[in-house]
């Protein structure tokens, strides 16, 4: 009997063992100021996206987000409500996201939006949606309320196109880049064939 027992008390404790593991592994995932994905986990997604998207000859479209003037912000209202307005931002775009979109911090004050299954269009359509909703959004802390302004670069691994990961980012930074440029608030697509692409 005693035997019984231990045998059962070890399947438990190997269970256990399991289900902190799963919980570890997630929180490894997971940037710790903002609760969306981290760099890391971002990078293994467009690897294993990328390879999906070639193989089924499916779009696979990549958004990054940054805050605009955000250095400004820091001085102005100090790091700790900085840190909370990244919080809110993330909020306010898984809002706007669907299921098997993944929004990860790319660092900083930079946000990446993984939209697999998505053409260029769509991927436009999703980018203005997610900086429309951050800049008509009020945060508020204590008395206070704060709002900020996000640029966006967009682009799109078209059906036939065979990119690594850095290319796909280097394409969509380089619409960020420009949005900045033409004076932030807004959406840049860029697609190599066609140059470039204002929207919103
Ligand atoms: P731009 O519109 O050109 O992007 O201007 P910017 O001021 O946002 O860009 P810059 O790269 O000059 O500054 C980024 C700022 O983001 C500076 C940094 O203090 C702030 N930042 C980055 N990470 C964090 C963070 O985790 N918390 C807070 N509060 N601020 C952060
Ligand atoms: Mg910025
Ligand atoms: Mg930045």
């Amino acid at each position: 009997r005693e035997l019984v027992t231990t045998k059962v008390r070890l399947q438990q404790l190997a269970k256990e063992l399991e289900e902190k593991n799963r919980r570890l592994e997630t929180l490894a995932n997971i940037d710790g100021l903002t609760e969306v994905y981290n760099h890391r986990y971002f990078q293994e997604t467009l690897g294993r996206e990328i390879n999906r998207s070639i193989r089924y000859r499916r779009p696979l479209s990549l958004v990054l987000a940054d805050v605009d003037l955000f250095k400004n912000f820091n001085d102005r209202y100090g790091h700790q409500t900085g840190d909370f307005i990244l919080r809110e931002t993330c909020r306010a775009m898984q809002n706007v996201l669907r299921q098997y979109d993944t929004l990860a911090r790319y660092g900083g004050e930079e946000f990446a939006v993984l939209l697999p299954e998505t053409t260029r269009e769509e991927a436009e359509a999703v980018a203005e949606k997610l900086r429309k909703a951050v800049a008509e959004a009020r945060f508020a802390e204590g008395k206070e309320s704060y709002g900020v302004t996000m640029s966006c670069g967009v682009t799109c691994m078209e059906v036939g196109e065979t990119l690594t990961n850095s290319e796909l980012i280097e394409r969509a930074d380089k619409g960020l880049l420009a949005a900045k440029r033409k004076g932030r608030n807004q959406v840049i697509c860029f697609t190599p064939k066609k140059g470039w692409f204002a929207k919103g």
